[in-house]
Formats: structure tokens, sequence, C-alpha cells
């Protein structure tokens, strides 16, 4: 299976400083080859997402994507970017669900899904996000509680665009904090989110979608985590931010 590398950007970066990474980046992808088989995605601020079109040529193998959109066309909902809008900009692919998006703007898994639903129908990859609270983990209950959130943020199975649906595991306790959940354990939560698609969506669907692993992923340990059955690659933040990093953990995520 294609490993897939998405780089959350969060809110970092100027429009010059994602001129600078993609400046960089592309030295990368032209130079070393052995990302080729590597889907890679990388996710700035709406503001910057333009930037990436004076790279196009040089970036021909990196998608854009962007860090939410919302559930209807347009209409009277300020502050907020619609599907069409980021198609216009050659968008590929949206991260929906991030926990930071339920821990400060009151984000639920079913608005989550009626904004994944709308990014599948109008053509774009959704990266739906699920991941337990460190309250949750100590007492045991990753999976009830990740299964729960997924159940209520997987767009219906009639969705057009369902096969382009990704989900990553993202363990809240894990994001942004240096103590990443072993593979072992992230690899038994996949599983069992596996065995969640295939029930939901049917078992080809199922089978089919990546499963991606976010939380401190770095380059050291990047290799860990894509050898284990269910984990399709990773959702990156803080080592997304640096070209050369980025380039080495997918490299070395990518290995077979
Ligand atoms: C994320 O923002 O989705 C994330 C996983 O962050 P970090 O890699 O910094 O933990």
């Amino acid at each position: 299976m294609t490993k897939i590398f998405i780089a959350n950007w969060k809110m970092n970066k100027s429009r010059a400083e994602a001129a600078e990474f993609f400046s960089r980046f592309s030295v990368h992808m032209q130079s070393d080859a052995p990302v080729s088989g590597a889907r890679v995605i990388v996710c700035p601020p709406y503001l910057a997402l333009d930037t990436f079109a004076h790279f196009q040529e040089s970036l021909s193998g990196v998608e854009l994507g962007a860090q939410n959109v919302h559930g209807a066309k347009s209409g009277a909902f300020t502050g907020e970017v619609s599907v069409p809008m980021l198609a216009e900009l050659n968008v590929s692919a949206v991260i929906l669900g991030h926990s930071e998006r339920y821990q400060h703007f009151g984000e639920t898994p079913e608005n989550v899904r009626a904004r994944a639903t709308a990014a599948l129908e109008g053509g774009l990859t959704a990266v739906v996000c699920v991941g337990e609270r460190e309250a949750d983990y100590r007492a045991g209950r990753s999976e009830e509680v990740v299964l729960d959130m997924l159940r209520r943020s997987l767009p219906p199975p009639s969705t057009h665009g369902i096969g382009s649906l990704v989900i990553a595991y993202e363990p809240v306790w894990a994001i942004g904090t240096g103590l990443a959940a072993t593979a072992e354990v992230a690899q038994s939560i996949h599983a069992a989110i596996r065995g969640e698609l295939k029930e939901q969506l049917g078992d080809a669907v199922g089978e089919a979608l990546p499963i991606l692993y976010g939380g401190s992923v770095t380059p050291d340990n990047i290799a860990g985590y894509t050898a284990e059955r269910d984990i399709a690659g990773a959702l990156v933040g803080g080592a997304s931010l640096d070209p050369d990093k980025f380039f080495d953990l997918i490299t070395r995520g990518s290995k077979r």
C-alpha cells in the first residue's frame, strides 16, 4: 500500500516562510528519489495555500491540503471556507476533526461528519481524525472512545467519494507532547478502527481505506509505525515544519 505523509502546519508560517519551505522541500523532492512511492500532502494555513502554486512544477508529486472546511457550499457562515473555494486553489485533501478543533472551537463528531461528507462529495480526500484523551487512555478506554467517535463522525456509506476517506488515529495525549504511542499500541487501535470501518462501510471499502497514526511522529520513530500492518503513514505536526526533517521522515517511513 502507498504510504501517506501529511504535514499539518497548524497556525504556523507566514506566506514568505511557506515559500521558503516549498523552495527547500522541492530541492529534496527533485534530487532524492526514494520517496516516489509515497503520497505527500502539505496543509499550510489558508492564507499560504496559494503560495504553493509558484512551486507546482518543482513539487509535482506533492499535494496541497487544508486544515478544515465547512459543510455548506456558500452562505452566512462568517469566518468559514467552503469545498469549492479550496478546490479553486487546487487543494486535494482536508483534515477534519483535529483534536485542537474539538478543544478550542467546539467541533463535534456530528459536524465533522457533515464537513467530511461535503469534502468527499466535492472530490477531496477527507482526513477524519479520532483519538482519546489522556484520562481515557489511563483508564484503558482508548478503543471504546475512539470507536464511538469514529461511528459518530463517519460519513454515510452511500457518500459519493467514500473511497477517498482517510482516518487518522491521533491520541490527544501524544499530540505535540513528545509522548508518542508505541507502534504496538497504535497498531492495536488501528486494527480496531479497521474492523469498525469494515462493519460500517463494507469489507472492500473498510479494508482499503488508509489509517494514519499521528502524535509526536519524528524521523526516528516513523519506521516503527509504517512497519505495522494497519498503519499506512502519518499525520505530522511539529516535525513537518522543517523541510529537511519532514523529508527525512518521509524517506525513512516509506522504506520497505
Ligand atoms: C498533529 O498536529 O496532528 C500532530 C500529530 O502534531 P505533532 O506531530 O506535533 O504531535
